[in-house]
């Protein structure tokens, strides 16, 4: 009989500074045999996962549940329980598997429930018995001992901006093969590190997290290693085991596990003063911006969705308007009430309308704007990596050489694909505004000829002092001074 491996995916990252809380209808949710057809031939953890196991041919692929939605605030308690509960049911219904690759983010988090990838991971596992799971994390989730203990291996991203979404899914599928193939036996060492890091050094490409990720690869391409990864959480899903953290799994040589884990944990937290981000001021930033030639991009990391954050800051909009910024400009901001407006008077008509503070609103004070409403639309479009997006109904509203898009929900505002489903060409302004602190870089330093790192205030800041943090590891680094050392001897 041809044995049965089980997929499934959930994602969210929470940002528990943002006031808007993330619904159920905010997941983008397929089952069955439309969660293959969605995902087969994208770029996705799911995908690779997919390929891998299509590719070895001897199992049939279960697909059960895939949730997926946009950053945001925290998950009430009546969805997330529905939402999980809906989770483990089509995984009860699938029957029994022979072992199970699951598709996490790793920093949800609810009203109240602190860990929900925790949770869902101990059910599905009463569900599925002593088989292998495997579970694939992007490196900012925030790691607990339930996740841990409850699966077989844990693969982290490796890239930051995340480029390795399909590779990690491909690496926790041939994990899983091995140890279905019995070939493998999982030991892992966990490295804990008080510290909340942001940054540029945070770049893999050319930053000192860079040179912990390949120590973790080389790891990994030992004889003997099996996963290792950086996993620094997200620094705004401020819930009690919030901290970085080093797992090495090796397969069965706990020395070398714990060996490289301290090697690269020590390599992290000798480092920490390096892990702060540099933002430059708003006046600063705008007359740049006013002298760059090129096309000059902001970052507004407080306000990235992509983060968290609730999107609806107006805080480079109002310098760029106080400033009477006079190139032409692109940013975008989640405001429904001004859709509406939009739409009620319709294309090519003139509003006076506030923008900004309606989900935030003790961040974020309306500002209200004379403009032209420039174009309308139904706001489905796809990200570059394929998965679709649904940003509500969305307006292209024009305030002198100012264009904003304006979504009735948020969405990730990343790459360039959400302005250009929209008839917005990033290449053709002088000024893009992303709500992103690094992952836009990916899709943005082709078309840059300066990258800005704005200093605003918002709920995922990269000014972590600026933020309420009450439920972390404490003490930590940054927020505290002089955190003891989790190393032995140092
Ligand atoms: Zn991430």
């Amino acid at each position: 009989m041809t044995r049965r491996i089980l997929i499934a995916e959930l994602k969210q990252e929470t940002a528990t500074f943002n006031p808007a809380a993330t619904v159920y209808e905010d997941f983008r949710i397929t089952v069955g045999a439309d969660m293959l057809e969605s995902y087969r031939g994208t770029k996705t953890e799911v995908a690779g996962v997919i390929d891998v196991l299509d590719d070895d041919g001897r199992f049939e692929i279960i697909p059960t549940m895939a949730a997926a939605s946009v950053s945001g605030g925290c998950i009430g308690n009546t969805d997330l329980d529905r939402l999980l509960n809906e989770m483990v049911d089509s995984i009860r219904a699938a029957g029994p598997v022979d072992g199970a690759c699951l598709c996490f983010h790793g920093a949800m988090a609810g009203e109240s429930e602190d860990d929900p990838e925790g949770r869902v991971l101990t059910d599905i596992r009463s569900v599925l018995g002593a088989v292998p799971i495997v579970v694939s994390l992007d490196l900012h989730a925030v790691i607990t001992d339930r996740l841990v203990d409850t699966a077989d291996v844990l693969v982290p991203y490796h890239t930051y901006p995340h480029t390795d979404h399909y590779e990690t899914g491909q690496r926790a599928a041939c994990n899983l093969l091995r140890l279905l193939d019995g070939t493998s036996r999982p030991t892992v060492a966990r490295v804990e590190l008080p510290m909340l890091v942001r940054g540029d050094e945070l770049l893999t490409a050319s930053g000192k997290f860079g040179e912990a990720i390949r120590m973790c690869q080389q790891v990994e391409h030992s004889d003997t290693g099996l996963a290792a990864g950086v996993i620094i959480g997200n620094a705004f899903t401020d819930v009690p085991a919030l901290q970085s953290n080093v797992l090495v799994t090796t397969n069965n040589d706990y020395e070398l596990a714990e060996r490289e884990a301290q090697r690269i944990g020590r390599f992290m937290w000798d480092r920490r003063e390096l892990f702060q981000a540099q933002l430059t001021s708003l006046d600063e930033s705008i007359c740049l911006a006013a002298s760059a030639d090129g096309t000059v991009v902001f970052s507004d990391a407080a306000d990235a969705t992509a983060s968290g954050a609730a999107g609806d800051s107006n805080e480079i909009l109002r310098g760029l308007v106080d400033a009477e910024f006079s190139k032409k400009a692109l940013l975008a901001i989640v405001d429904a009430p001004a859709v509406s407006q939009a739409f009620r008077a319709g294309v090519n008509t003139s509003i006076t309308v506030p923008l900004g503070g309606t989900r935030d609103p003790s961040r974020f004070t309306p500002l209200t704007l004379t403009v032209d409403i420039t174009s309308l639309h139904d706001g489905h479009f796809a990200y570059e990596d394929g998965t679709a997006a649904h940003a509500g109904r969305a307006c292209v509203l024009t305030s002198g050489t100012i264009h904003i898009l304006v979504t009735e929900r948020p969405v990730f505002v990343v790459g360039q694909r959400v302005f250009q489903a929209h008839g917005l060409e990033p290449a053709d302004y002088d000024l893009v505004v992303v709500k992103s602190p690094n992952g836009f870089r990916t899709w943005y330093e082709s078309i840059a000829s300066l990258i800005v790192p704005v200093d605003v205030p918002g709920s995922t800041s990269a000014n972590l002092k600026s933020l309420p943090f009450r439920n972390c590891v404490r003490p930590i680094f940054p927020l505290d001074d002089n955190v003891p050392s989790p190393f032995h001897g140092s």
